[in-house]
């Protein structure tokens, strides 16, 4: 008799489907306290479906599915703009100790010292990296970091009655949260053009400067991946209108003790912790995205920022503080890992950081340029935005190249953006990845080029090994089905 394994079948049954009626996952000990009658009856209820499955059920069901990720922990995940790198595992364990995961914002200062020292030294290792020594940990994302920051530059033209600057000027290249951010802080959002070098229109900027400009804002590096080389001149005009400058430096990878923002001329900025340092981008959990800001507009900072005084270390209002923007003082377990992979590198290794990041990226480039063309032919930061425009007028999009890469074990790079680029593939290879890593993920892009000739069916019909393949895109976005129900 043959048995046919199966091991390659994946049971797509949800946990509902498993139920067995009378099944269960634990067993309560029997009650030696009298029984009481409910409140309310009414809290009772009987009409919910749950599934009825074992403990060993349950761990199966989720690990497998937990196994059916992409992560960075599995995959090599070149994401552009997400800084999908390796984050040691010390870190976490550093910001479980209890010290740390089980004190409660409410706690008085007094008990927490330990806990408000370490953000008030992350504040000024922050503030040291980027020569911006005003900082507040609050933001809980980018997005906010950046909505914070231009409050601030709001509040100081304000404090100076300097009330008819309202308008942000935002580059083409830069990230898509900038102009949502300005216009959520009550801006009026005016584009800069970018030139065929992929840099600042300077010209076109010295046109749109004036007494108006509240904040220029800087995606730096820019969403091309490069360093803009005329960063000096653009500060000087946008201070001689009278206006600040504003950097995303959300992703610091590329800068790290290479270039301090506030040397560049750069007057606010943030930086998300949750992609340089140490806690993942895009895993669904906590972010922070601290906002930090020259000394003369430390007054603006949201509250709170952790200080130094004769009475210990406190949680503190500045003076003429935009407010809160959330609940307590930011997510603070992303602090302790920062903190902690700040300390462990030190400078030399934070360097180290910033330097693999950007010989990895160019060795990509560099590897893969004969046969895809680049967003910008020159050297680039920590990231390689590649345009797919040879392969598409033989018949392969950004999107297809995207799913053929899931085939080789490699997650999908950013695509389609930033906009200004045409099947745009943006590649950040992240610091933390070998040579042959990079070797493999240049020897697939290499190879999908040539099966665009050769079999490129294999490619229109990628991916071909995964637990999902090709996906009506449109469907799943426009009509997703997140809830069990019986009748499907
Ligand atoms: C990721 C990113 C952001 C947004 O950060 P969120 O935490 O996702 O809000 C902003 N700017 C740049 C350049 C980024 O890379």
């Amino acid at each position: 008799m043959t048995i046919t394994t199966g091991a390659n079948e994946i049971d797509r049954r949800l946990l509902m489907d498993r139920s067995m009626a009378g099944r269960k996952a634990f067993t309560v000990p029997i009650s030696d306290v009298p029984d009481q009658d409910l409140p309310n009856d009414e809290l009772l209820r009987d009409d919910l479906e749950l599934p009825e499955v074992s403990q060993l059920e349950v761990i199966r069901y989720f690990s497998v599915l937990s196994q059916r990720n992409f992560s960075i922990d599995t995959n090599f995940y070149p994401l552009g703009s997400c800084t999908m790198k390796y984050n040691p595992k010390i870190n976490d364990e550093l910001a479980s100790l209890p010290g740390l995961a089980d004190i409660h914002p409410l706690q008085p200062d007094e008990t927490v010292q330990g806990a408000l020292r370490l953000l008030k030294d992350l504040q000024d290792c922050l503030g040291e990296i980027t020569a911006l020594p005003g900082v507040s940990l609050a933001p809980l994302a980018g997005a906010q970091g950046e909505y914070a920051g231009l409050l601030v530059a709001r509040a100081y033209h304000d404090s100076r009655g300097d009330s008819a600057r309202t308008v942000a000027i935002v580059p083409d290249s830069a990230h898509g949260t900038n102009p949502a951010s300005a216009a959520m802080a009550g801006l009026d959002v005016v584009t800069v053009r970018s030139n065929e070098h992929g840099n600042i229109d300077v010209q076109n900027l010295r046109e749109l400067a004036n007494e108006n400009t509240a904040v220029f804002m800087l995606t730096i590096p820019s969403t091309l991946g490069l360093f803009e080389p005329n960063i000096l001149e653009i500060t000087k005009i946008i201070h001689d209108a009278g206006g600040l400058v504003y950097a995303d430096g959300a992703n610091l990878n590329a800068l790290l003790g290479l270039v301090k923002l506030g040397d560049l001329g750069v007057d606010i900025c943030h930086s998300n912790l949750h992609k340089t340092f140490s806690t993942p981008h895009g895993g669904g959990g906590p972010g922070s995205g601290p906002v930090m800001v020259a000394e003369e507009l430390s007054e603006f900072l949201p509250k709170p920022v952790a200080e130094l005084t004769d009475d210990g270390y406190v949680l503190a209002t500045p003076k003429n503080s935009i407010g809160s923007i959330n609940g307590f003082h930011g997510s603070f377990s992303i602090a302790a890992r920062a903190y902690a992979y700040i300390k462990a590198l030190g400078i030399e290794g934070l360097q180290s950081v910033s330097e693999n990041a950007i010989i990895g990226a160019n060795y990509i480039q560099a590897k893969l340029k004969d046969k895809y063309n680049l967003a910008a032919d020159r050297y680039c930061m920590h990231e390689t935005v590649l345009s797919a425009t040879r392969q598409k007028k033989r018949g392969v999009g950004g999107l297809d190249i995207a799913k053929r890469l899931l085939d080789f074990g490699i997650h999908a790079p950013t695509m389609y953006f930033p906009l200004i680029v045409d099947e745009a593939l943006m590649i950040e290879p992240t610091e933390s990845e070998s040579k042959e890593t990079l070797d493999h993920f240049i020897a697939v892009m290499r190879q999908i080029d040539d099966e665009i000739d050769s079999s490129p069916e294999l490619i229109h019909e990628a991916p071909h090994d995964l637990p999902v393949t090709r996906l009506d895109e449109a469907t799943a976005a426009r009509k997703p089905i997140l809830r069990w129900s019986a009748d499907e």
